[in-house]
């Protein structure tokens, strides 16, 4: 069945973009909406083993839309599209939002507008 997922990413939790939120709590509170189907934290997206996680997560039909909370969503289509491509994942199907300098409630409702935008 195919699946909508919510990956959040921090910049390996050091930089102080996201030292205001506390990241759990933004992924419970779309999980007990049930926002989404699956919620997870990459420390780092846009290095190497993040491009295989995303590579790994979107082959197949499992995933039908992913929504990526992190930095710049215009940086997030560049840094992930060599995984997408190796994948076969359309960008279409990606969303991304920026969460950077938000604390925990603004990142949630941020979140919450993109996923119900859609
Ligand atoms: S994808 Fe964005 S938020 Fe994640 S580590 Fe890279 S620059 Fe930081």
């Amino acid at each position: 069945m195919a699946q909508k997922g919510l990956l959040m990413c921090v910049c390996q939790g050091t930089c102080p973009s996201f030292q205001q939120m506390n990241i759990f709590d933004v992924g419970n509170a779309i999980r007990r909406e049930n926002l989404v189907d699956y919620v997870a934290v990459h420390p780092q997206l846009c290095s190497t083993d993040g491009d295989k996680f995303l590579t790994t997560l979107l082959k197949g039909d499992m995933t039908d839309k992913l929504f990526i909370a992190a930095c710049d969503p215009n940086m997030q289509v560049k840094m992930f599209r060599d995984a997408l491509e190796a994948a076969g994942f359309d960008k279409n199907n990606i969303r991304g939002v920026d969460i950077r300098n938000m604390n925990t409630e603004q990142a949630v409702d941020a979140i919450t507008k993109m996923v119900t935008a859609e």
